[in-house]
């Protein structure tokens, strides 16, 4: 009874709800993966998290977001993968961290319509172009809940590996304090050039691109 108390009031507020955890042990390293569902959607979060993770110390954090292409395939049309890799590299080398990984495959759009996007990109339209002419807004992710995930794992200050405004912003509104960002960024192959180049001229992306190709 007093467990059950003590659960529902950890979670009051939230609009996510932590399901399952288990050990991973990985390329990397050991981690823990924990399971998430949203209460409103039907939408599923995982983290991988290491190490001790508190409130008065600032962590370490990346938010993914899917790229079954990237991830999954090695594709070079994008950093994703890299990204992810070095994520958890990073959290193993500091032997404590979080990473959440959004399952917003295509910046929202889903596996098939980024299919479609990929089929304009042939025919030379950029990532941006592409959403737009099948409809979508530009980018259809919401970080809300990857930052009740966060909190729900204990976590307060974070120092966020991103190259992304909006997951800068959306943390912070969302009552994460960010202390500090930590850049994410993978030197561009040629097949992944011009989308880097509008992620950076058409969504702001913190991103050099200086020594390329
Ligand atoms: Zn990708």
């Amino acid at each position: 009874m007093e467990a059950n108390l003590e659960s529902n009031r950890a979670t009051a507020g939230f609009t996510v709800k932590k399901e399952a955890e288990a050990n991973l042990p990985t390329e990397f390293g050991n981690f823990r993966i924990v399971g998430f569902r949203s209460v409103n959607s039907d939408e599923e979060f995982v983290a991988l998290v290491k190490g001790e993770i508190k409130t008065d110390r600032s962590i370490l954090v990346r938010i993914h977001s899917q790229c079954l292409t990237g991830d999954v395939f090695h594709s070079l049309k994008c950093d994703c993968g890299p990204q992810l890799k070095r994520a958890m590299e990073m959290v193993q080398a500091e032997g404590s961290g979080i990473i959440v990984y959004q399952q917003q495959e295509g910046r929202g759009i889903g596996i098939v319509n980024k299919i479609r996007a990929y089929a304009l990109q042939d025919e030379g339209a950029d990532t941006i172009e592409a959403n737009l002419r099948l409809g979508f807004d530009i980018d259809h992710r919401r970080y809300d809940q990857c930052a009740e995930v966060i909190k729900l794992l204990g976590a307060r200050r974070v120092r966020l590996m991103s190259n992304n405004p909006d997951k800068l912003r959306a943390s912070q509104d969302a009552g994460l304090d960010v202390v500090e960002r930590i850049p994410l960024e993978i030197r561009p192959k040629a097949q992944s050039f011009k989308y880097l180049v509008a992620k950076k001229e058409k969504m702001g992306h913190l991103l050099k691109l200086n020594g390329v190709y």
